[in-house]
């Protein structure tokens, strides 16, 4: 099956592109990572988010909670004080009132990540089960542009030139699809001299151009840790969330080396806008394919996401091992 059956080429790009980054991050040599896609900051979304660990930290990270915390929750969790604390005194003031911390302790303690009490006039009182890691390394940013034609890099030059200057990853690529025609130097003369420029012929990539390591700034570390925090929540393979895995059509085909969604009845690669509630074309999974060995609470639906699910894990404890 080629591209033209992609209704959404640039997602299927993407999907082959973070398992490519998966398997085989940095270009330079082996560094443990793993890999999100859609995520940024409110003013830009970066279409992949390779994050790269110290693999001990990140098995720590791990033990913690197999789940990212949300920014309220990393503020707690990350100055939960060894011994017993009134959390005013534990966390630095943030610039919002104090009552709103409260209730992400209580989240916390829920999650088991911290302990919490009553002490002395009643004040809500916490400590760490074990210490936050300091457990990401890198942030690197990969826009995903499957036709790099000259257009193309025109139109990406503006934000990734934002990209280099706000300085919030530590390196920026821009992914395109192999052609077998050498990369035009005009093209290269569109994008900034500091972006690198990745070529992926099925499974393998090859770097046309290096990237330069930025400098992000100091300020700016919890910004990044909140965005590796949602990183590892997200992972690249929650697309299956807001698709139609319960549709009797969805299947997981092999593409390259990454499993991708494909539609039996439309018989194409779907987008994921088209794979939704809206869907003209969704049947339900016949109730006699919850059967026959599938999780008892679902069908094949529910297999896949487990799949997905299981993979993410098997990657993580790989990303883990690797130090
Ligand atoms: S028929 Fe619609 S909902 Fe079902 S797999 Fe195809 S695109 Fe998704």
């Amino acid at each position: 099956m080629t591209d033209t059956a992609d209704r959404d080429p640039e997602f299927a790009f993407e999907l082959r592109v973070c398992r490519w980054a998966e398997r085989a991050w940095h270009p330079d040599g082996p560094r443990p990572a793993f890999v999100a896609r859609q995520l940024g900051t409110r003013d830009r979304r970066w279409d992949t988010v390779v994050v790269e660990v110290d693999p001990e930290a990140f098995a720590a990270r791990r033990a913690l909670s197999t789940e990212g915390f949300d920014s309220d929750l990393l503020r707690v969790v990350r100055h939960a004080p060894a011994d017993w604390q009134w959390y005013r005194d534990a966390i630095p003031e943030p610039d919002f009132p104090w009552r709103h911390v409260v209730p992400a302790v209580h989240r916390a303690a829920g999650r088991g990540v911290v302990e919490k009490r009553r002490g002395s006039r009643n004040r809500v009182e916490y400590r760490q089960t074990t210490p936050y890691p300091d457990w990401v390394e890198r942030i690197v940013a990969i826009e995903n542009k499957p036709d790099l034609d000259a257009s193309a890099a025109r139109a990406l030059a503006d934000q990734l030139e934002h990209d280099v200057e706000r300085g919030l990853a530590d390196e920026v690529w821009v992914a395109t699809e192999a052609t077998g025609d050498r990369v035009e130097p005009a093209l290269l003369e569109d994008l900034p001299v500091e972006v690198g420029i990745l070529s992926l012929d099925d499974g393998t990539m090859d770097v046309l151009w290096h990237p330069s390591t930025l400098t992000p700034d100091p300020d700016d570390a919890r910004r990044r840790l909140v965005l590796a925090e949602r990183a590892y929540d997200r992972g690249w393979r929650s697309y299956v969330d807001t698709m139609r895995p319960d549709c009797r059509h969805f299947e997981l085909a092999r593409r390259g080396m990454a499993l991708v969604p494909r539609c039996a009845a439309k018989d194409c690669f779907q987008s994921q806008r088209e794979c939704a509630h809206s869907c003209s074309a969704f049947e339900p999974e016949p109730p006699a394919w919850r059967m026959n060995g599938w999780p008892i609470e679902g069908g094949p639906g529910k297999g896949l996401r487990e799949l997905l699910r299981a993979r993410r894990e098997r990657e993580r404890e790989r990303t883990e091992s690797a130090g």
